[in-house]
Formats: structure tokens, sequence, C-alpha cells
């Protein structure tokens, strides 16, 4: 068995002078921090402003479809590379139903990745980005913004005044804003088309004590 190391005087010395520096430095970066204008930002409750006044203008959140103006060309449907957007057309005779109507218009806001590819076709400006981001949800099926609510209601599609270059709008956000469930809601029941087989019902959500 070999005898430990002895260490001269000189080397404990120098071990403890290195832990002491090394001690310091640590230290000097924390006690820095008493003496600086905190940076944590305690969002979203105490923000000295709204976070959508301090977004880019050019901010992409979540898409919306203003329905009182889209004519169902189905041209975002298509532009989208990732099949997030889907149109159901009815076709009427145009005399007692409209010849064209959408019984299903659904943005997956889950599965968007927000490249804007569906708004620049859009003849109208009816499909847009907003400035809204906040909707974490419990349930999947919940991240499927629907912009026919009721299937059995199918919206007509916009026939845009001949000659016109501007179309009405609502302003920006405030339709999208009122599908945003709650974070914790139920998921709806899937909506079906007659002859379909009825999807499996959207799983329970495990509501965790808060
Ligand atoms: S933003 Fe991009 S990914 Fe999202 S729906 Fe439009 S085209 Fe598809
Ligand atoms: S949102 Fe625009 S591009 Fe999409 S179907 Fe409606 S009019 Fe066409």
């Amino acid at each position: 068995m070999s005898e430990p190391t002895q260490k001269s005087l000189g080397g404990w010395a120098r071990d403890v002078s290195e832990s002491a520096r090394s001690l310091w430095e640590g230290m000097s970066v924390t006690l820095s921090y008493m003496f600086k204008k905190p940076i944590t930002t305690q969002y979203p409750d105490r923000m000295p402003l709204p976070v959508v006044h301090t977004l880019p203008t050019r901010y992409r959140g979540f898409l919306e479809v203003d329905m009182d103006t889209c004519t169902a060309c189905q041209a975002c449907e298509r532009a989208c590379p990732i099949d997030v957007i889907n149109i159901d057309l009815i076709r009427g005779d145009g005399v007692t139903t409209p010849k064209t109507a959408m019984e299903r218009f659904d943005i997956d806001i889950g599965k968007c990745m927000f490249c804007g590819l569906c708004v620049e076709p859009c003849p109208t400006g009816s499909i847009q980005h907003t400035r809204e981001f906040e909707g974490a949800a419990m349930a999947f099926d919940n991240l499927t913004l629907r912009f026919v609510p009721d299937p059995a209601k199918p919206y007509p599609a916009y026939k845009p005044p001949k000659g016109a270059d501007a179309y009405p709008r609502k302003p920006l956000g405030e339709i999208v804003r009122k599908l945003i469930r709650e974070w914790d809601a139920p998921a709806p029941a899937f909506p079906q088309r007659d002859g379909q087989t009825p999807r499996p019902g959207p799983a329970e959500v495990s509501h965790v004590p808060r």
C-alpha cells in the first residue's frame, strides 16, 4: 500500500486561495443581481402592456375566416402544403338553395405552421392571420377552429360585387376569439355526415387539480 501524498503548506494555501477566489467570482455574479432592475416578466397577469400590443406589425397568429366574404373558392385549402384547411362544399339549385354553400370550414391550428401561404391567394381577404396566439387546450380536438359551427346550417358562398376591389371585413381577431375554447373545455362531438360511421367520441378530459 502506498503512502498518502503529503501536501506542502504552500500547496494547501494555494488551494484555499483558489477556492476563495472561485467562490467570490460566483457569488459576485449572484450579488450583482441584487442591485439590478429585475427583467422577469410576470406573464400574463402583470404585464405593463397587453402582449398583443407588443407584437410586431406583421405578426402571424391564429388564422381567421370571415365567412361573410368567403367565396368558397377553396384557393386557401389548395395552397396549404400540409392540409390544415378542410372545406366541404354542397351544391344547390341556385333558386331554393344557394348554388354553392360550405357545410364545413375547419382550420386545425394544432397542425398549422403559420406560413401564410393560404392567405396570399384569397381573392377577398377573408382568411387572415390575426394577432391571437393564446389557445392552450387539454383536448386536441379543441384546436380545430370551425368556421361553420353547424354543418346542418351551411354557409352560402359570398358573391363579390362586380368591379369591387375592397371587401367589408369584421375587425381582425373578433371571430377567432369566440372560437377559442377554455383550456380545459371538453372536446365537442366531431361533426358527421349522413351515412358516415360515427367517429368515436372525444376522450374525457381528465381534470388536473390546480
Ligand atoms: S398558415 Fe400555412 S400551414 Fe397554416 S393553414 Fe395556412 S398554408 Fe396551411
Ligand atoms: S377564405 Fe378566401 S381563399 Fe379560402 S375559400 Fe374563402 S374566399 Fe377562397
